[in-house]
C-alpha cells in the first residue's frame, strides 16, 4: 500500500526535508519542490539550537511547550544516527549579571530543573573575553545543536532514497498527498488555506568567519554565539511582521553592537549577515496535519524551533500520510487550530 503512494512535498527546508525521508523510508514515491536555491531559507541560515531549555527560558511563547520540545529533542539522536548527521552534545550556557542568572535559575527551579552554576572565570575561552556585566552562567545540558550545513546531508540522504527534486510546482493531479513545507509563504494558500495563520518574523545573523570558537551555545541577554562548520555565528534578531528575506544593514549593524557588551572581542572584527524568514502561528507551534482540502497535509509555522521539530514532524507527517496514528501532540499541533 505504501509503496504506491505517490506524495509530493512543497518546500526543501528542514521540515519539507524531514517529511521526504520519512515518507520515502516508508516505501512512498516521493518528489520534492522548492523553486528556491538550496539552502536559501530558513533552515539554511539557522543557528541549528536544539534548545527546549535555553528556549523554554528566554522565550515566553515557548515556555507552555517545554513538554513537546524535549519530546522532539529526544528524536534527536536516532535522527542523526538514520541520516549521518553530526550531533553537537556539549549543551548550552545562560550568561549573564547575577540579577539575570538568579531569575533564570528560579525560573528553571520552577519548571523542575536544576542548572548548575557557573562563575566567571569558569566560562569557557572565548575570544576577547566576555563583557563586564557577565558575571557567570548557568549550565543547560540537555541542549544540543546541528549545523545548519546539515541540510545538504539531509538532502543527500533524500536523493540516495530516490526522491525526485524538482524547481518546478508540485503536479497538480495523480497525487495521494501534497506536503506544504513551504515555510512563510503563502503561495498555496489556495490549496492549504491554514497558512493564513502564519505570521512572518524575519531574523538577523552574523557569521564571523575569521573567528574560531568550539565550546557550546553561549546565550547572553540580547545575542548568543554558537560555533558552526563556518565561523561564529552571532544571532539573531526578530523582526515581527517583516516577510521580506534580504538582509537590512542597519538591523545586521544593531546586533553586532548589541553583542559587543557580551563579547568585547568581537568590535572590530569583519562579520558578514544573513536573514531568513521565520513562520509563527499565534501560539508558535506549527500547524501540522491534514488540512481541510482533502489529500492536503501541512508541515508549516515552526517559529524559531523548526531545526529542533523537525524529526518529530516528519514521523507525523508521515504517520498522516499512511493512515497511522501521528501520536501524542496531534491535537497540540493540528493544521486547523486557527481556522473557523
Ligand atoms: C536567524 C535565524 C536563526 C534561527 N535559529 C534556529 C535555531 O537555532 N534552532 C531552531 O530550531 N530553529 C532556528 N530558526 C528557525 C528555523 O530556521 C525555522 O523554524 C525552520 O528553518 C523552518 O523550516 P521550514 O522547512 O518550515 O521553512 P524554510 O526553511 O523557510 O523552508 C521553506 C521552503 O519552502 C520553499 N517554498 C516557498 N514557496 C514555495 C512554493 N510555492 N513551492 C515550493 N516550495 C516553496 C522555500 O524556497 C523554502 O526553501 C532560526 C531562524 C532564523 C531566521
Amino acid at each position: 500500500m505504501t509503496k504506491g503512494l505517490r506524495i509530493a512535498v512543497a518546500g526543501g527546508g528542514v521540515f519539507g526535508l524531514a517529511s521526504a525521508l520519512a515518507l520515502a523510508r516508508a516505501g512512498a514515491q516521493v518528489s520534492l519542490h522548492d523553486p528556491g536555491p538550496a539552502g536559501a531559507n530558513a533552515s539554511g541560515v539557522a543557528a541549528g539550537m536544539l534548545a527546549p531549555v535555553s528556549e523554554a527560558l528566554t522565550d515566553p511563547t515557548a515556555l507552555p511547550h517545554l513538554d513537546l520540545m524535549m519530546a522532539a529533542l529526544d528524536l534527536w539522536p536516532d535522527f542523526a544516527r538514520t541520516w549521518d548527521l553530526v550531533l553537537d552534545r556539549r549543551g548550552a550556557l545562560l550568561l549573564g549579571d547575577e540579577a539575570r542568572l538568579a531569575t533564570l535559575s528560579l525560573s528553571a527551579r520552577h519548571l523542575g530543573i536544576d542548572l548548575p552554576a557557573l562563575k566567571a572565570d569558569q566560562l569557557p575561552a572565548f575570544p576577547g573575553g566576555y563583557g563586564a556585566a557577565i558575571n557567570g552562567a548557568l549550565r543547560v545540558q540537555a541542549d544540543q545543536r546541528i549545523d545548519a550545513a546539515s541540510l545538504g546531508g539531509l538532502a543527500k540522504a533524500a536523493a540516495a532514497l530516490g526522491v525526485r527534486f524538482s524547481v518546478a510546482p508540485p503536479p497538480a493531479q495523480d497525487l495521494d498527498w501534497l506536503v506544504v513545507a513551504t515555510g512563510p509563504s503563502r503561495d498555496l494558500v489556495a490549496e492549504a488555506p491554514e497558512l493564513a495563520a502564519l505570521e512572518p518574523i524575519k531574523g538577523h545573523i552574523l557569521r564571523y568567519g575569521d573567528l574560531a570558537y568550539d565550546g557550546p551555545v553561549l546565550r547572553g541577554p540580547g545575542a548568543y554565539a554558537a560555533p558552526a562548520a563556518a565561523g561564529l555565528l552571532i544571532g539573531a534578531t526578530m523582526e515581527t511582521g517583516i516577510a521580506d528575506p534580504q538582509v537590512q544593514d542597519d538591523v545586521a549593524s544593531s546586533l553586532a553592537r548589541a553583542s559587543i557588551a557580551i563579547f568585547p572581542g568581537l568590535a572590530d572584527r569583519s562579520w558578514t549577515p544573513a536573514a531568513g524568514v521565520r513562520a509563527a502561528t499565534p501560539d508558535g507551534l506549527p500547524l501540522v496535519g491534514p488540512g481541510r482540502t482533502p489529500g492536503v497535509i501541512l508541515a508549516a509555522g515552526a517559529r524559531r524551533n523548526g531545526w529542533l521539530l523537525a524529526p518529530l514532524v516528519g514521523a507525523m507527517v508521515c504517520a498522516y500520510a499512511l493512515g497511522q496514528d501521528p501520536g501524542i501532540w496531534a491535537d497540540r499541533l493540528s493544521a486547523g487550530r486557527f481556522s473557523a
